[in-house]
């Protein structure tokens, strides 16, 4: 597409659309398993240290970095013309050059004739400096890096052990990356105060010189006797219905919007205010930075629009083609459900591809589709929304059916709010003109905000 969709996305993407038996999927590794530097305030996996037994340092051993790498090749859909490795944590830097240099060894040995593969690396940035920038760029991997904003917005969470802020290591990390011109994506978090600052954060990656971001809703809510009883200090995900394997867990009821607000974390964003979020950004975007910044939420929604496959698994059909590999080999069906029951196996007894294609990880990715609420699949805009992501789904409908997405209200103003803009967008790309021009006929024709015109985008 000449709107250039980014196609290594560190995290979720970079997946087959999810059906029925997957053919490619993806998996991220966590070498470093929960273990990192940093102690951002609203991280969902420094927790799950919990889930395993006590150990002086997590660290993939040999025999499971080779297994992996040697599955993944095997186990995929033979037809693919690249292989994607993706590293994540945790924070994956914390094991150190060498480990990822054994790991490009390790990939270019197995790597089939003919074929190619990549990496993908998601980290805080803090021990990013120039030998494993060099590194990253010399070994074309594309490497996402956490970042929210503004100093004020990123040192509100993201803080080392000592409490103390981190935005100057991290600009420094997105200064070596650039030095080296390593390719790099910014992986920004919105929580409750971020949501309230959309242009302030957008242009922020602008002037920076991050072309790439990618936005990510938090949303957590507070632990109930399951999490606890796990050791875990934060909500187990909802259950999904039908034979979800989530059942054996205590799964908290779906709550009416007002009672589930009042369950979710202080920095959780609020729904109302991410759909203001995306749609001040995209405002912005739309009239001046087509083809130069690329905000991955509305490259998806414009590939949704369009028919084609989502290239997110928020806004796939179904779910489970992107599985989680642990340090310790055990894999699960989803970073977002990596909890006890969602286990599906370990790599150095089980094999990659059946874990991925079991009955219970299908069962796990199409609840994604079977469990939507009525209010759901009346929905205008579900085809590019899909209910969205399970682990949020805790909300009771205006039917009062169980199982919608807290952030509902947030998607439906988004979606709604850009269709015009991305009906206008697929009719360019259909006459096989750049996307580009969207941004001249938004000044024509877009009314301005307050205008009691409606401008329909109707090709
Ligand atoms: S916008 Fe709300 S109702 Fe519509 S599909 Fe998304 S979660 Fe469901
Ligand atoms: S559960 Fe959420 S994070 Fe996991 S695959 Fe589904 S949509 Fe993606």
């Amino acid at each position: 597409m000449s709107c250039s969709v980014k196609q290594r996305i560190p995290r979720e993407a970079a997946m087959s659309e999810a059906g029925s038996v997957p053919g490619s999927f993806h998996v991220m590794a966590k070498p470093a398993g929960p273990a990192c530097n940093l102690r951002c305030e609203y991280c969902f996996y420094l927790e799950k240290d919990a889930l395993f037994p006590e150990v002086e340092e997590y660290r993939m051993s040999d025999e499971v970095l080779e297994a992996y790498i040697r599955q993944n090749y095997e186990s995929q859909d033979p037809s693919i013309p690249e292989y994607l490795f993706a590293w994540q944590g945790g924070e994956p830097t914390l094991l150190g050059i060498d480990f990822f240099r054994r790991a490009v060894e390790l990939e270019r040995k197995y790597c089939p004739a003919g074929k190619k593969f990549s990496n993908t690396l998601q980290t805080n940035g803090i021990l990013l400096d120039d030998e494993w920038c060099e590194f990253l760029a010399r070994n074309d991997f594309l490497v996402g890096l956490s970042l929210d904003g503004p100093r004020e917005i990123h040192d509100r969470y993201r803080v080392d052990r000592g409490g103390n802020p981190t935005f100057d290591r991290v600009m420094k990390a997105l200064r070596t990356l650039q030095k080296h011109g390593t390719e790099f994506n910014i992986l920004a978090c919105v929580n409750r105060e971020s949501s309230e600052r959309p242009l302030d954060v957008y242009r922020f990656f602008r002037e920076n010189g991050a072309r790439f971001i990618q936005f990510i809703p938090i949303v957590e809510r507070l632990p109930g006797k399951g999490a606890e009883d796990l050791g875990l200090e934060l909500a187990l995900p909802p259950s999904l219905g039908g034979e979800d394997p989530g059942v054996e867990l205590t799964l908290p009821p779906s709550l009416d919007a007002e009672k589930a607000a009042s369950t979710v974390t202080p920095w959780s964003v609020e729904p109302a205010a991410y759909g203001a979020f995306l749609n001040a950004i995209f405002d912005e975007w739309v009239r001046k930075d087509v083809g130069e910044m690329f905000v991955m939420t509305f490259e998806w929604s414009l590939t949704a629009y369009m028919g084609m496959p989502a290239a997110a698994c928020f806004f796939a059909t179904r779910c489970g083609t992107g599985v989680i590999l642990e340090h310790n080999g055990d894999v699960y069906s989803c970073d977002h459900f990596m909890y006890p029951a969602y286990r599906l196996g370990n790599i150095l007894e089980d094999d990659l591809g059946a874990m991925v294609r079991s009955e219970k990880q299908i069962e796990f990715g199409a609840l994604k589709e079977t469990a939507l609420p009525r209010y759901c699949t009346e929905c205008e805009v579900l085809a590019a929304c899909r209910g969205a992501c399970p682990k949020h789904r805790f909300v009771m409908s205006p039917y009062g059916e169980p199982g919608l997405n807290y952030l509902c209200e947030g998607y439906k103003d988004y979606f709604t709010h850009i269709k015009p803009y991305l009906h206008a967008m697929a009719k360019l790309y259909m006459e096989d003109r750049p996307i580009s021009e969207i941004m001249d006929q938004t000044i024509i024709v877009i009314p301005k905000a307050g205008s009691e015109e409606h401008w329909t985008g109707k090709a």
